[in-house]
């Protein structure tokens, strides 16, 4: 079986087949196997590299509300917030000075004119406050491709929308049908951010009630097919407040789904060696070494939490979610501490540009003038 397993890993691209029977393996030994084979791709294609990413919560506020989220909008118990802009210019300011070189900036799903000027107006207050020396991710759900643009122009780069699962199915089993939630206006949205120039990240969330493996083959097939540039993917972590807790007893058990998520990230990195791959927060809520697990199977962003404490509590998508009372400073010591204590180097001052999406930037530019 290993041998068939060892033969598998020579390849650089997997057919679906191939993916559910390398997700099924279960043995510690051939899991450490693809791990060992993603890390060594890692290290050949983008370096034994991490790139930082302040992530600064904006606000709590949504509309939509996705049946497994804690900040749905149906959900009461939760105290709404938006930052002010002096808290989010702190952050900023701290991601500067500490050297992270790039932000993310998240909010709950909110829409209309007022939504996309405060975010403009933020673009261009913290590229004026640190000399447009931060690259800026947002991650602030489906908007008109007149908004992506007009944000794009304002100075952020890249843009996190996840596709959550591709099985249509199942995305209907995990939010509401109807249009507000309609899964093809989350895919229309991910091609206008790819149309508007953006650097495009997608993710799913692993061990979904009545997800199989044949799913996930399916997710990392759709990231090859929509050749993305950017993935934070982790396992789904149940919220007690949520609709989709009903089905908590149907659940892989979490060392599985935790097992699942890092098989997820060796494969893509197997299969799409160059993109951006972050080793996302739920993973470090189901192992206390998930940061650290994610990076050595082949991810290469970590997203240290910028938001103040006090907010913290506030943005919960799932029960336990780490770090509700630690100092962003605090963490910025330790991280490289751990960084570096399992052979990685982070790369501070830099923008971490997917290389995926500046090869085909180049490969663009170097076939058009050659026409
Ligand atoms: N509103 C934006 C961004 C905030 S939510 C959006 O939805 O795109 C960011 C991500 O958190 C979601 O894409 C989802 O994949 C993840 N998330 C939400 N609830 C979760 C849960 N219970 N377990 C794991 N991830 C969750
Ligand atoms: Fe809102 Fe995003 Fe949570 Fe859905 S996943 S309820 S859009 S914050």
């Amino acid at each position: 079986m290993s041998q068939r397993i060892t033969a598998l890993l020579e390849k650089h691209h997997h057919s679906k087949d191939e993916l559910v029977e390398l997700l099924s393996v279960q043995s510690d030994q051939e899991i450490a196997l693809i791990l060992d084979k993603a890390l060594q791709k890692k290290a050949s294609a983008v370096g034994r590299k991490v790139y930082l990413r302040g992530l600064i919560e904006l606000s709590n506020i949504c509309s939509k509300n996705c049946y497994y989220c804690g900040i749905r909008a149906g959900n009461k118990n939760v105290e709404r917030y938006t930052l002010s802009d002096e808290e989010v210019l702190s952050c900023a300011d701290f991601a500067w000075k500490q050297g992270f070189g790039s932000l993310v900036i998240q909010t709950g799903e909110q829409s209309g004119q007022a939504f996309a000027d405060h975010i403009e107006r933020l673009l261009n207050k913290i590229h004026e406050q640190t000399n447009s020396e931060l690259t800026i991710t947002l991650s602030c759900g489906e908007q008109p491709e007149e908004v992506y643009r007009r944000w794009k122009q304002a100075g952020a780069d890249r843009y996190l929308l996840r596709i959550e699962t591709t099985n249509k199915e199942l995305y209907y089993k995990i939010h509401p049908n109807d249009k507000n939630h309609a899964w093809e206006n989350r895919i229309e949205s991910l091609e206008n951010l790819r149309k508007t120039g953006f650097q495009v990240g997608t993710g799913v969330m692993i061990g979904l009630p009545g997800q199989t493996l044949e799913d996930l083959a399916d997710d990392l097939i759709f990231f090859r097919s929509l050749d993305i540039d950017m993935v934070g993917m982790g396992p789904y972590i149940e919220h007690a407040e949520t609709p989709l807790f009903a089905n908590v007893h149907e659940l892989w058990p979490a060392p599985e789904r935790f097992r699942k998520g890092l098989l997820m990230i060796a494969l893509l990195r197997l299969n799409m060696s160059l993109i951006n791959i972050a080793a996302s927060t739920a993973l470090e809520t189901l192992d206390p070494l998930g940061r650290q697990k994610g990076i050595l199977a082949g991810a290469n962003v970590v997203m240290p939490n910028l938001t103040p404490v006090s907010n913290r509590k506030n943005y919960q998508l799932y029960n336990n979610k780490p770090n509700l009372d630690k100092d962003a400073s605090l963490s910025t010591v330790t991280l490289n501490q751990v960084i570096s204590s399992i052979g990685e180097t982070i790369c501070f001052n830099q923008p971490g540009d997917s290389k995926h999406f500046l090869k085909r930037v180049a490969d663009n530019q170097e076939n058009f003038s050659a026409k």
